[in-house]
């Protein structure tokens, strides 16, 4: 049993076939953790998907008109690259609700991981590469309506930089971006986060982790958040069809430890989400997934023994 929840509902997943997008790498991902025994059915809730008052907060409301009424131009729906539907637009709002329980209950336990979401390339007014409702942004802006918490830091480690983070919290002193991802990559252009970090192509596990590291310890030293997300992209894998790094499935976790370990030393509560993944195997981008959950429990556990230490 894990110590603190996991998110999600078998509605993520979008049935969208042979698209390079496999959405149903969430079923998988649930399905491995619990044939692995990493977690066991009853560490899972189910999310509400997210009002519109709470994507309307990210959201433009001619953009949410759009999306809920089935008026978006061609050009709208081939920017989002996936294909529109009544179920699409579900799984979104879903989507985001999942977001939004996962920072609830990483407030109450430490740690929650939505075995979904990530979908930093949405835009306040249109939706693009994969994305169409800012999952991250909604329930950042939740719970600070909620004044759960006020300051975040995004730690973004997909392959590809999340410009629609970037763009939607540009400039808010209250929430800290950090993206590192392929410099020669989609997206253009990259409007700038808090702190860009532009990786030259083909880089690999040990120089990857040592720019991390450097980045991570500065972002800390500059910024204290009430909570971290984590958008644990499994696209900086070196067998990705769609990124250009040569991360190997270890670098990959020990890339999600180094983030877990900074945030446990900070005592700050971590909010996990997936984002990409399109690797030849989807086992592997499964598996990679399925890591990052593994190593969040193991940092919780490893914050728990400290505390009973201390005490
Ligand atoms: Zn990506």
């Amino acid at each position: 049993m894990l110590p603190f929840k996991l998110v999600y509902d078998p509605r993520y997943d979008l049935n969208l076939g042979a698209h390079v997008f496999p959405s149903q790498k969430y079923r998988l991902v649930h399905d491995k953790l619990i044939a692995d025994g990493i977690a066991e059915p009853g560490d899972f809730v189910a999310p509400a998907p997210a009002s519109d008052a709470d994507v309307l907060r990210v959201h433009s409301q001619d953009y949410v008109y759009k999306l809920k009424n089935g008026s978006l131009t061609p050009a709208e729906i081939l920017r989002m690259e996936v294909p529109y539907s009544k179920e699409l637009v579900n799984a979104c709002w879903l989507a985001a609700g999942g977001s939004i329980l996962a920072a609830q209950q990483a407030l109450a336990d430490g740690w929650s991981a939505n075995i979904g979401g990530g979908f930093h390339h949405a835009y306040a007014d249109h939706g693009e590469g994969f994305c169409v409702i800012h999952d991250v942004g909604v329930a950042i802006r939740r719970l600070q309506f909620d004044r759960a918490m006020q300051t975040v830091m995004v730690v973004d480690t997909d392959v590809h930089q999340g410009n629609g983070t970037a763009s939607i919290f540009g400039g808010a002193g209250d929430v800290f971006t950090l993206s590192i991802h392929q410099e020669h990559n989609y997206p253009y252009p990259k409007p700038p986060s808090t702190v860009d970090v532009d990786l030259p192509d083909g880089i690999g596990d040990e120089d990857y982790l040592i720019i991390l590291e450097r980045n991570l310890r500065e972002a800390f030293r500059h910024f204290t958040p009430q909570m971290l997300f984590y958008i644990a992209g499994a696209d900086p894998y070196r067998e990705d069809q769609l990124g250009g790094l040569a991360l190997s499935i270890e670098g990959l976790a020990r890339r999600d430890a180094l983030v877990f370990d900074y945030a446990r030393r900070n005592k700050v509560p971590v909010a996990i989400t997936l984002a990409g993944g399109y690797a030849r195997r989807v086992e592997d981008t499964v598996q990679i997934h399925v890591n990052t959950i593994l190593a969040a429990g193991e940092a919780a556990k490893q914050g728990v023994k400290r505390a009973i230490k201390g005490a």
